[in-house]
């Protein structure tokens, strides 16, 4: 924390600045304090920032590799984890008295530090010896993941997964069969026997079987009487085979307000109509309830409202903060730092959290690392100060020096690339370099005019994250657009060789795009995109209208919320072996193939 302050502080907007300007703007407390808070505070785990970002790395997650897969959640169940409650009852012994008397729920309670851990251990090791095993992974290769941890109100926790599948079949895209062949392969409803399954049998019937209570229950208005309806759609039809909806249907909401229509309806008895979707292997490892999405729709509007709900904040009162923070008249250090701690200490949260927390839990995974370029002309970008002591030592020995900042990665780093990287754009620089103080290489690649030297990643490359500008909003909108994208992608050592002679941004991208496929490529990304989703919007408006006339859907229902909260749920077993060998088609009761 204390760091971000001090890189909050160090961080600050203007090319030329002297030592001497940089003491006179700090003494007149010129603080850009304002934008630089979001920075701040997307650091400090689980606040509105920090989510807020989060959502952002999704979305240009989506934007880079398109439409996910699987939507995944895993709850967790630890009052029904017999393993987890001897252990807790064992390691507790000394201390507590009467704990063999103890309730699970109220063991659970006493050691939320051992629940938190049984939980992370648990959910590593499904998703790394399951799910993205390398010799057999549950639903195909995993090319791209993101994961995040939640806590329910009574501070149980789950897990949303979203997956991205290598060659897994795509709606709109592929054809129907193969959707329905992936759809039968990773996930099903059945209800096993229970003489040749047992442990199946008892896992589904002790978590997937949705029964309706207050919270899913909602009331709907159809032609002026109103009813009520399951949102997670129970009891779920049944059906012959393994069925798709037109995905239209499932992005139009309706103006009745009726829960989304479901993607999909998986082969069902009626045994089953209260059964909810999972993968048995996932269920047998996970020991809790599981849920498994299939969500693979071309078009970005579906796994954006997943996201959405994904990357949704937790509550703060961060808002009564800020105002706290403006008002004050102390420094700003002082004011940054204060607001730091009571931002920290307003955050209410459960024991499970609290634990995870200060054992440092991760509460997110993603295969993707973003890194933002500053795209900026020099005299707008943000630039991070050099040490205090550094600047302390300028002032006295020669105070009109301009050396203050630390190299950045745009305006220092790329223009000093070494001459055999000279066809390197931007783009390529960003997504596969590092910065190093030390040659690590026999060839080093050392950044002229620095003690510093680029190495080559290895693994996936970052996915580059930058301001977005709509060209479409004015002709400076336009330029400015079109010079980012020329920064990006054309080669240069210096701005001037981003246009040509007596050129625009915009003329310039024209004359050069045929010679850079690589902008052009970008550019024409982002304009399909934009068109796809525009007109994907007016469809939905379209379908949504029409369906309210026709009043026609009365069948089935879709959770937007997509985990089942209200389902019970979780604990450890080291089954994962067994598991991954456990065939996928589940013998349903009665069934005598
Ligand atoms: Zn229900």
């Amino acid at each position: 924390m204390c760091h971000s302050v001090g890189h909050m502080l160090r961080t600050v907007t203007g090319k030329s600045l002297t030592a001497r300007e940089l003491h006179t703007r700090l003494e007149a407390k010129d603080g850009e304090i304002h934008s630089k808070m979001f920075t701040l505070l997307a650091n400090l785990r689980g606040s509105k920032e920090y989510f807020s970002k989060l959502a952002m790395d999704v979305q240009w997650m989506l934007k880079q590799l398109g439409p996910p897969t699987l939507f995944i959640t895993c709850s967790t169940a630890e009052w029904f984890s017999e393993p987890l409650i001897e252990h807790i009852r064992n390691i507790n012994r000394h201390s507590v008295p009467n704990i063999d008397n103890m309730t699970p729920a109220e063991l659970c309670a006493l050691d939320p530090v051992t629940v938190s851990i049984h939980f992370h251990k648990k959910w590593q090791s499904i998703f790394t010896n399951l799910i993205n095993s390398k010799e057999t992974p549950l639903f195909g290769p995993v090319s791209d993941h993101f994961w995040r941890i939640e806590y329910q109100q009574r501070g149980s926790a789950h897990v949303h997964c979203l997956l991205w599948i290598k060659d897994a079949p795509v709606i709109d895209q592929s054809t129907y069969e193969e959707v329905q062949h992936y759809l039968n392969k990773v996930t099903t409803c059945a209800k096993p026997d229970s003489t040749t399954s047992p442990t199946l049998s008892q896992l589904v019937s002790k978590f997937q079987v949705h029964k309706c209570n207050s919270y899913c229950q909602k009331s709907f208005k159809n032609n002026g009487k109103f009813f009520k309806k399951c949102r997670f759609g129970f009891p779920r039809p049944v059906k012959k085979e393994t069925e798709l909806s037109d995905p239209l249907d499932c992005l139009a909401v309706l103006k009745t307000k009726q829960p989304r229509k479901r993607l999909y309806h998986l082969h069902r008895t009626p045994d089953e109509v209260n059964i909810n979707d999972y993968n048995p292997a996932l269920l047998l490892a996970n020991q809790a309830n599981v849920d498994v999405q299939y969500i693979g729709h071309a078009g970005s509007r579906l796994p954006y409202y997943i996201t959405e709900y994904m990357a949704k904040h937790e509550r703060s009162e961060q808002d009564q903060l800020w105002q706290d923070i403006f008002s004050s008249s102390k420094s700003l250090g002082t004011n940054a730092m204060s607001f730091m701690l009571k931002s920290v200490k307003s955050r209410q949260v459960g024991a499970n959290e609290a634990a995870d927390r200060l054992l440092g839990h991760k509460l997110y995974s993603k295969s993707r690392q973003m890194r933002f370029a500053d795209l900026e002309p020099a005299i707008t970008a943000k630039r991070v100060l050099k040490p205090a002591a550094e600047i302390s030592h300028l002032l006295k020995t020669n105070p009109d020096c301009e050396d203050i900042f630390m190299p950045h990665w745009v305006l220092d780093i790329y223009p000093a690339r070494p001459d055999e990287m000279e066809l390197v754009s931007l783009y390529e620089l960003l997504g596969w370099y590092e910065r190093e103080k030390l040659k690590t290489s026999k060839e080093p690649l050392q950044l002229k005019g620095y003690g510093m030297y680029l190495r080559h990643r290895t693994t996936k490359p970052y996915i580059i994250t930058h301001k977005l500008i709509n060209p479409q909003l004015s002709e400076d909108k336009k330029q400015a657009y079109f010079y980012q994208l020329l920064k990006l992608f054309k080669p240069w050592r210096t701005e001037d060789d981003l246009c040509l002679p007596g050129k625009g941004y915009h003329d310039t991208y024209q004359l050069e795009k045929h010679r850079l496929p690589e902008m052009q490529q970008y550019h024409e990304g982002n304009v399909q995109r934009n068109q796809a989703e525009e007109q994907m919007d007016r469809d939905i408006a379209q379908r949504a209208d029409d369906t309210t006339t026709a009043q026609a859907n009365t069948d089935v229902t879709d959770d937007q919320e997509g985990a089942l909260a209200g389902c019970q749920t979780d604990p450890l077993r080291s089954a994962m072996q067994g598991c991954r060998r456990f065939p996928q088609q589940v013998k349903r009761k009665g069934q005598t193939r």
